[in-house]
């Protein structure tokens, strides 16, 4: 049974903030993939709820003026794996986004579900992480923007306040021009099925050096984080010194032991994801890790 006492749907951001005022204890729900299953599982008894879908500015993927790439919280999954900048600008994120579930939740489910969820397992969040996303939040006091990093406080939680609303996701130009980078998930199946270990990884190359590395994982800890320990390891080193990251990320995260995997298995995978997403980060980049 769907315990659902109100239902309501906001047209506009600012209508959607005053509805979650006058209305202390309703809920925000975008395309209800996670919200249904707590509300039909009873973890959200009498509960109200705004919903975002009537606010059609928050669909779709679009540059900005000073080419900041901005993803609206509402795109589907489906609507990113073919979109036609994201494919250009950032293709992990298209890469990532086809993990998810099967065909009809990426019909329904929306990237700012994803990381609004506070879930470890989002499949997108590694990826966003590894392109330094910048979060807006949009509130009654107005707009204010975090890195995507400080959005994760702890499994479910999120540095949303109550009455904000995640409005978009930003990948300034400088955080992606020069970049290459490969997305890859672990579980035990191919389709409908949570990661036992998310990874994404980018580089900037420069004369066969790691200019700069950004390795981040999913399922490596409590929430979505990067390994900035491994990074710092292996930033400004040579290409043939690449396959070290893998070993530094064992040393950087710590993901626990659950019915999926062992935490030994996790930190295995860890180890060997990276080192196949840096190699395919470095071709994606026009070289490879033989050129060194
Ligand atoms: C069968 C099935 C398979 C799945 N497989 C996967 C998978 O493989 N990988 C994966 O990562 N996930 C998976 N999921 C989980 C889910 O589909 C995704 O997390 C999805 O992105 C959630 O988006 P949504 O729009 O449906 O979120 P909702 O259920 O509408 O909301 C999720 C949370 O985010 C909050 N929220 C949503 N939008 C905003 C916003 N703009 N601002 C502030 N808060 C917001 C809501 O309040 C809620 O707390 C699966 C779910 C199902 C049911």
């Amino acid at each position: 049974m769907y315990d659902i006492t109100a239902l309501y749907e906001a047209e506009t951001v600012p209508q959607a903030i005053a509805l979650l005022q006058e209305h202390p204890r309703a809920y925000i729900i975008a395309g209800g993939s996670d919200m249904l299953i707590r509300i039909r599982k009873g973890g959200l008894p009498n509960c109200e709820l705004v919903s975002l879908r009537g606010i059609l500015n928050l669909r779709g993927v679009s540059l900005e003026a000073d080419e900041t790439l901005r993803i609206g919280p509402l795109t589907v999954f489906s609507h990113l794996v073919r979109d036609p900048l994201i494919r250009r600008h950032i293709p992990p994120l298209a890469e990532a986004a086809e993990f998810v579930g099967g065909p009809q939740i990426r019909n329904v489910g929306t990237i700012g579900g994803n990381i609004c969820n506070g879930a470890s397992s989002a499949d997108t969040a590694p990826t966003l992480l590894a392109w330094d996303a910048i979060l807006e939040y949009t509130g009654p006091a107005g707009i204010r923007q975090i890195p995507i990093e400080n959005h994760y406080l702890a499994p479910g939680k999120t540095a949303l306040a109550r009455d904000e609303i995640l409005t978009a996701i930003l990948i300034p130009k400088q955080n992606r021009e020069g970049y290459h980078g490969c997305s890859l998930k672990y579980a035990r199946r191919n389709a409908m099925d949570l990661a036992i270990l998310g990874c994404s990884v980018n580089v900037r190359l420069e004369a066969g050096i790691l200019r700069d590395v950004r390795a981040a994982y999913g399922v490596a800890g409590p929430v979505p984080l990067r390994a900035r320990t491994a990074e710092n390891v292996i930033r400004g080193k040579p290409l043939s010194e690449g396959a070290s990251l893998g070993k530094a990320v064992r040393n950087a995260i710590n993901p626990r032991t659950s019915w999926r995997g062992t935490q030994e298995f996790r930190l295995h995978l860890a180890e060997e994801l990276t080192n196949r997403a840096l190699a395919q980060a470095i071709r994606a980049a026009g070289s490879s890790v033989c050129d060194a």
